[in-house]
């Protein structure tokens, strides 16, 4: 598998990159697999693409059956849009459009402190507000939100979501591990602990897989690490392998059927250009076939334990702070004053790391690696030798 690891040449750089973080994540088995690549050729020669609307294709029907296949038991309907943001934003819809359809006043989203869940306005909404979404605060819609469920303050989380849910349409979360937020772990007792309240209260649990999906979290599906079943489950970026952009929101059937019968006043009316890109289910098909090998599982437990020893090894490290990791995902925090997505040491980062070949993009001081699973030992540890030294050469200097 090792080939395939590195990404595209970038402009004004020498040699080749050793992506470390899937290009933003989408990458699950490592660059230009041969597998996706054939499947992507064979179907560009069958259909390229077609209007989803009125009508379907083969290999539409075929993931919708291979991701109900591998989702959560209970998720039996298949929604498809072209980018996380989407998969979410339908999700937020469906939630809504649930409540609505029969007649029930719940119209409030409940989110997590540090949240991310896209660009659109429906899920900058849900997401933490800063920098990045302050120009359109006035058109954003108000969400519960809850406060991060940190050690020793999960009670806290817990306490809020039970006097919001009764009332509420939806909590949306990522499962375990919220990214663009800075890399932040929670335990799998506390996401069960608020699917189960949300269930007592008749609140819909939607669960933002775009990042932690397909083995990222070193199970298929977050969830799954905590036996939860989700009413909605959102999921793009890796589903395709990464060679294409596609997304899905998976629903339970109760949700499906609150959008049936009656006039078109109950349908859910949401549809891309792109829906169900037929290039795009091909992708996808030959990046689950891959998923399923057990070599992928194999290279998920080889990735992890390379995490764990390392992050042993950074707890000693004089500049960097918590270090953690959940699955294939790492990170950890360099110590200095400023903090956040803007933090003037991130570029300083990020190009201390292209000269030394590697594509690794902090999230401010919050240094990751999310690598393709096709990355060897040898590969990871040039990554987390490069962190050391970054940490060393940039700590104490200023910009
Ligand atoms: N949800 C989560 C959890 C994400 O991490 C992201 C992207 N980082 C999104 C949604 C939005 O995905 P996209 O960039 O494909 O719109």
């Amino acid at each position: 598998m090792r080939r395939w690891c590195h990404a595209a040449r970038v402009p004004g750089l020498k040699g080749r990159l050793l992506d470390a973080i899937s290009s933003w994540w989408v990458i699950t088995h490592g660059h230009r697999h041969p597998r996706i690549i054939e499947a992507i050729k064979r179907q560009a020669d069958e259909l390229d693409q077609v209007i989803f609307a009125g009508f379907t294709h083969q290999p539409a029907e075929d993931l919708a059956r291979a991701l109900i296949g591998i989702a959560p038991r209970g998720l039996a309907h298949v929604f498809y849009s072209d980018s996380g943001s989407t998969a979410v934003e339908v999700a937020l819809k469906m939630a809504l459009g649930f409540w609505k359809n029969q007649n029930k006043p719940r119209t409030r989203i409940i989110a997590l402190e540090h949240a991310y869940h896209g660009d659109t306005v429906g899920t900058m909404s849900a997401g933490a507000r800063g920098v990045y979404n302050a120009a359109y605060d006035p058109l954003l819609f108000d969400v519960v939100r809850l406060p991060f469920p940190q050690a020793g303050r999960e009670q806290q989380t817990l306490d809020m979501l039970k006097a919001a849910a009764p009332d509420a349409a939806a909590l949306i979360v990522e499962p375990l591990i919220l990214g663009a937020g800075g890399m932040f772990l929670y335990p799998p007792e506390v996401l069960r602990a608020l699917a189960i309240i949300c269930r007592r209260n008749g609140a819909l649990f939607i669960a933002d897989e775009v990042m932690t999906g397909f083995g990222r979290t070193g199970s298929l599906f977050a969830c799954q690490r905590a036996g939860v079943v989700p009413d909605l489950i959102c999921l793009s970026k890796g589903l395709t392998g990464g060679f294409l952009p596609l997304a899905a929101t998976v629903c339970r059937d109760e949700l499906y059927q609150a959008f049936l019968g009656g006039g078109f006043d109950r349908a859910f009316a949401h549809g891309h250009s792109f829906t169900a890109n037929p290039l795009g289910c091909a992708a996808a098909l030959a990046s689950l076939d891959l998923i399923e090998a057990p070599e992928t599982a194999s290279r998920i437990k080889a990735i992890e334990r390379r995490h764990r020893a390392w992050i042993q090894r950074l707890a000693d490290h004089p500049h960097l702070r918590r270090p953690r990791a959940l699955g294939t995902i790492a990170a950890v925090d360099l110590d200095t004053e400023e903090l956040g997505y803007g933090a003037a040491v991130a570029p300083r980062l990020k190009a201390f790391f292209l000269d030394r070949g590697l594509l690794i993009r902090p999230l401010g001081p919050v240094i990751y690696l999310l690598p393709p699973l096709c990355i060897s030992d040898q590969q990871l540890d040039r990554a987390y030798q490069a962190i050391e030294e970054a940490a060393l050469a940039l700590r104490d200097t200023s910009p």
